[in-house]
């Protein structure tokens, strides 16, 4: 079965199509700047050319449109008719409590997702508009919501609630729901696997690098604690965001500057982390390093910090699980760049690992690269969110 994997951002929607048997991506793609000026659709089928296209998007159903209209297209196409698409796999970003697995969408369904929109004001309604567009133009094609969410909610309540009033929890559900729940599960279980283990044995701690960072950890194939909270702010420092701070510092902070409490909290999403502590070098990892590696003092300690916060968590998270047996780097920065494991790995000497830095020279390739009789082991294991999404649509549809 084919199976259309579907990631709406508000003006953007990622899609894959993926024959599920043999899970090779059939076709990829990119529309952009939906409902603005200069939308375009950037498309990759398997083997061929990717081509940029101008096309006017004033929504998401005529990226829909435009995507159908691609995979179908007698030269870029892989498909030859809408009726080759077996099922839709939709990523949705928060499925509060009510979701602690994927489903099949049906009016409960998105009901109750849009119940989750207050959680995700930015995310779940442009994962409801994809939903809508897709239900419009591929009438009886089963559809999945796979929460990014989900594999969060086996927490205890001792991990996710916070250090507040109980009653914020009972009127507004305010806790930790943790993101990324699709990377993280898919990780661990597929580090369990390369070991030639079983998740349910073991102990992981999966640290998810990229724009967006997160870590959590698994206990025998559980998720019992994460960095992210109630939004994706809460944590590692990422990309543009801050992760954990005093929160006495957003009232310090909104005097100073003349914000409101909405205005500082933009800037601890948008221009924070990495691209704030190096001084607005950037977000992305490899222009900070650079300028580390040109002897730029800021920049290096961006990079300090950044690897010291991982390692307080893996700590933390060892000490909640009283051990650890795997430690799995994934995402942009944890499967592409070998000096910022490194600077991780240099504090867990502790654990009784050290990384091998022959095995470490790699790139986005599944393998372990801890020393040999390590007694925790250190693996680069890449995530494919839209693998994991195919997977629990053809289970469920
Ligand atoms: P993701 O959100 O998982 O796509 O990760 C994107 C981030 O990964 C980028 O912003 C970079 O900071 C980082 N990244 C990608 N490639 C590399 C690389 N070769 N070296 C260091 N960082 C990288």
């Amino acid at each position: 079965m084919n199976v259309l994997v579907i990631n709406c951002g508000s003006s953007s929607l990622k899609y894959q199509l993926i024959d599920s048997a043999s899970e090779k991506v059939l076709a990829k793609g990119l529309c952009e700047r939906i409902g603005i000026d200069g939308s375009c659709i950037t498309h990759s089928p398997e083997g061929g050319e990717k081509t940029t296209t101008e096309s006017p998007m004033p929504t998401h159903t005529e990226a829909v449109k435009l995507v159908i209209e691609k995979l179908t297209d007698p030269d870029v196409g892989v498909i030859s008719s809408l009726s080759e698409i077996g099922a839709v796999g939709h990523r949705v970003v928060h499925g509060g409590e009510k979701f602690a697995e994927a489903v099949v969408i049906n009016d409960d369904v998105i009901k109750a997702i849009e119940e989750c929109n207050d959680l995700a004001p930015l995310h779940n309604p442009a994962n409801l508009i994809g939903i809508h567009s897709c239900q419009e133009l591929m009438p009886g094609v089963p559809m999945v919501a796979v929460f990014d969410t989900a594999f969060h909610q086996t927490m205890p309540k001792k991990a996710y609630l916070y250090g507040l009033p109980y009653e914020y929890y009972e009127k507004y559900k305010v806790r930790r729901y943790g993101f990324h729940g699709t990377s993280h599960d898919y990780v661990s279980k597929r580090a369990a696997e390369i070991l030639g283990r079983n998740r349910d044995d073991l102990k992981i701690i999966v640290c998810h690098l990229g724009n967006g960072a997160s870590i959590s950890a698994v206990d025998h194939g559980k998720c019992v604690d994460t960095s992210m909270g109630l939004t994706p702010l809460e944590g590692l420092i990422m990309g543009t965001r801050s992760g954990d701070l005093d929160p006495a510092i957003v009232s310090f902070i909104a005097e100073k500057e003349g914000l409101d409490a909405a205005g500082v909290v933009n800037v601890l999403n948008k221009k924070s982390g990495v691209l704030g502590l190096s001084g607005g070098i950037s977000s992305d990892f490899r222009d900070v390093g650079a300028a580390a590696d040109s002897g730029n003092e800021v920049a290096a300690t961006a990079l300090e910090a950044y690897a010291y916060r991982v390692a307080k968590y893996i700590g933390s998270y060892t000490a909640g699980m009283n051990g650890v047996d795997v430690i799995a780097f994934t995402a942009g920065v944890g499967e592409n760049d070998k000096a910022m494991r490194a600077k991780i790995a240099s504090y867990l000497g502790y654990l009784g690992t050290e990384i091998d830095d022959a095995k470490n020279d790699v790139r986005g390739e599944e393998t372990v690269i801890s020393k040999d009789g390590s007694k925790v082991t250190l693996m680069l294991v890449p995530t494919n969110e839209e693998l994991a999404i195919a997977r629990e649509t053809v289970r469920l549809a």
